[in-house]
C-alpha cells in the first residue's frame, strides 16, 4: 500500500508543539529535544506510517499489545456502536452494564478453570494495585492480619503506579521517589544467561525457584501473602525461564499456602500461543493480571482474573471491598475487548502462534545467532530476544559483553528505527513481540530487516 503522508503533516510543527507541552512517559526530554519525537500517524496490520510517510514494521505490537494488528474496522465499529448506545456508566452502587457482564463471562470461559470472576481496571498497573489490596484483604478476612508481604523479583515490571513500581523490580524506578513501599520484597530473576553458569538449565530453574523458599523463611511464612511474577519477563528483556522453574514455584507456594499471582499483561491473550501462559508453564495461579492484549490496545482496559480461592472469601465473607475505579468495567473498553477476542477466535490467531507462525519465528530467529554480533537468541511464542556481544563463545556464559557505556543496544535500535523496523533495546539485548497476525512471509521480511540492521551496527562499532 502506498500512502502519501508527507503533504498532510507538518512534522516540524508537530514536534515543536510536542516539545513545548507533552511530557512523555519514560523519556529523557533533554535528549529528545535535540531531534524531536517521531510522529506516528497511521497503522495497518503489522505496519505503521510516520508523518514523513515512512513505512515501519512494528516488531513490538505498539507496546506488546496490538495482538490483532492495526486498522481493525470491526473493533472501531463495536466501539462506535457502544459509544452511541451507552458511552459510560459505572459499576459502583449496584449497577452494571451489558458489555462488562458479557466480557466477564467470556473471560471466565477462556481462562483456566479456577477463574470464574473478573475485577476490571483501566490498566495493568491499576490491576496490580488491585492485586496488592486484594491479597491483603483476603488474608485479613481470614483473620491472618500479619500476612501482608508480597514477594516479587528483581528486573520484573508490574507497572508505574506506586504499588506497581514497588512490585516491579526495576532499580531505576525504585531509585526515584523512595520505592519500594514497605511490605514488598524481591528475589533474583530466573535468568539462566546471567546467573546459571555451571548448571544445566533444568538445575538452574530449581535453584532460582529455591530463592523464593529462602525468602519466605527469611520473612516468616506467616507474614507472606503472595508471590507475583510474569510467566516470561517482558520489559526486563524477554527472560524465558527454564521449564523447571514455574512448577517448582507452584510447589513452594502450595507448601506455604501462599497465593500465586501471574502477571500476564504481556503473556496473556495469545502472545505465547495460549490464552494464558500459566497454562503452558504448569502453574495454577490464584490471580491473573491482564491488560494490553485484552483489547489489542485499541482502548485502555485491564483487570484481575480472580480465582475461586480468593473470590469465595471476598464475596462470601468479605463484605464490601473498598476499592474501585471510575473506569472499572468501562462499557466501551469492554465492547472493544469482546470484538478483539472474537477476532482472536475467528482467525485462530492463538492456534497459529502455537502451531505455525510461532515455531517458524523460533526457527528463523534462531538463525540470527550466526551473526558475528549475536551471542544468544531465543524465543517463546511471539516474544523473542537476542544478545549483542563483543566476543562469542561456544558456551554463551563465556560470551564477552560490550562495555555498557558504548550503548550498543541503542545504536542497534537507532538503525532499526532508521530502516523501517521497531525492535526494542534492553541494554544490549534486542527484543521483539510482533502482532499475532504476522505471516510467515512477514517473518521473513522482519528477519531480513533485523539482519541488515545488525550488519549496520557491526560496521559502526568496529
Ligand atoms: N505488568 C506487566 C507485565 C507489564 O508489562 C506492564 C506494562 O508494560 C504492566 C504490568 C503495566 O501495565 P500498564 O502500562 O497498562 O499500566
Amino acid at each position: 500500500m502506498t500512502i502519501q503522508l508527507k503533504e498532510l503533516y507538518d512534522t516540524a510543527a508537530i514536534q515543536k508543539l510536542d516539545t513545548a507541552h507533552y511530557m512523555h512517559p519514560f523519556t529523557d526530554h533533554q535528549a529528545l529535544g535535540e531531534k524531536g519525537a517521531r510522529v506516528m500517524v497511521r497503522g495497518e496490520g503489522i505496519y505503521l506510517w510516520d508523518s514523513e510517510g515512512n513505512k515501519i514494521l512494528d516488531g513490538m505490537s505498539g507496546l506488546w499489545c496490538v495482538n490483532v494488528g492495526y486498522g481493525r474496522k470491526s473493533i472501531s465499529d463495536a466501539v462506535y456502536r457502544q459509544m452511541e448506545t451507552l458511552p459510560f456508566y459505572n459499576s459502583f452502587f449496584n449497577t452494571t452494564n451489558v458489555p462488562a457482564v458479557l466480557l466477564a463471562n467470556k473471560l471466565s470461559a477462556i481462562s483456566p478453570p479456577q477463574f470464574n470472576h473478573v475485577y476490571f481496571t483501566g490498566s495493568g498497573s491499576e490491576a496490580n494495585d488491585t492485586n496488592l489490596r486484594m491479597v491483603r484483604r483476603y488474608w485479613d478476612v481470614l483473620g491472618f492480619k500479619e500476612r501482608h508481604t508480597i514477594i516479587s523479583r528483581h528486573n520484573s515490571y508490574h507497572g508505574s503506579t506506586v504499588a506497581g513500581a514497588s512490585l516491579g523490580g526495576m532499580t531505576d524506578m525504585h531509585a526515584q521517589g523512595g520505592l519500594p513501599i514497605p511490605g514488598i520484597v524481591h528475589i533474583g530473576q530466573p535468568n539462566y544467561l546471567e546467573s546459571g553458569r555451571g548448571m544445566t538449565e533444568a538445575e538452574f530453574g530449581i535453584e532460582a525457584a529455591s530463592w523464593l523458599e529462602q525468602k519466605i523463611l527469611e520473612v516468616g511464612a506467616e507474614k507472606v501473602a503472595a508471590f507475583i511474577g510474569e510467566p516470561v519477563q517482558g520489559a526486563g528483556g524477554v527472560i524465558i525461564p527454564p521449564a523447571t522453574y514455574w512448577p517448582e514455584i507452584q510447589r513452594i507456594c502450595d507448601k506455604y499456602g501462599i497465593l500465586l499471582i501471574a502477571d500476564e499483561v504481556i503473556c496473556g491473550f495469545g502472545r505465547l500461543g495460549r490464552w494464558f501462559a500459566s497454562e503452558m508453564f504448569g502453574i495454577r495461579p490464584d490471580l491473573i493480571t491482564f491488560a494490553k492484549g485484552v483489547t489489542s490496545g485499541y482502548i485502555p482496559l485491564g483487570g484481575v482474573l480472580v480465582g475461586d480461592r480468593v473470590a469465595d472469601v471476598l464475596i462470601k465473607q468479605g463484605g464490601e471491598f473498598n476499592h474501585g475505579f471510575t473506569y472499572s468495567g468501562h462499557p466501551v473498553a469492554c465492547a472493544a475487548a469482546l470484538e478483539n477476542i472474537r477476532i482472536l477466535e475467528e482467525e485462530k490467531l492463538i492456534e497459529r502462534v502455537a502451531d505455525d507462525t510461532g515455531p517458524y519465528l523460533k526457527q528463523r530467529f534462531a538463525e540470527l545467532a550466526d551473526h558475528p554480533l549475536v551471542g544468544y537468541a531465543d524465543s517463546c511464542g511471539f516474544v523473542a530476544g537476542l544478545n549483542l556481544v563483543r566476543t562469542k563463545a561456544d558456551n554463551p556464559h563465556d560470551n564477552v559483553a560490550f562495555d555498557s557505556a558504548l550503548g550498543v543496544g541503542m545504536v542497534c535500535r537507532g538503525h532499526m528505527f532508521g530502516n523501517g523496523m521497531i525492535m526494542r533495546a534492553v541494554g544490549d539485548r534486542m527484543i521483539i513481540a510482533p502482532p499475532l497476525v504476522m505471516t510467515r512471509e512477514q517473518i521473513d521480511e522482519m528477519i531480513t530487516l533485523i539482519r541488515r540492521c545488525l550488519d549496520l551496527t557491526h560496521a559502526d562499532i568496529k
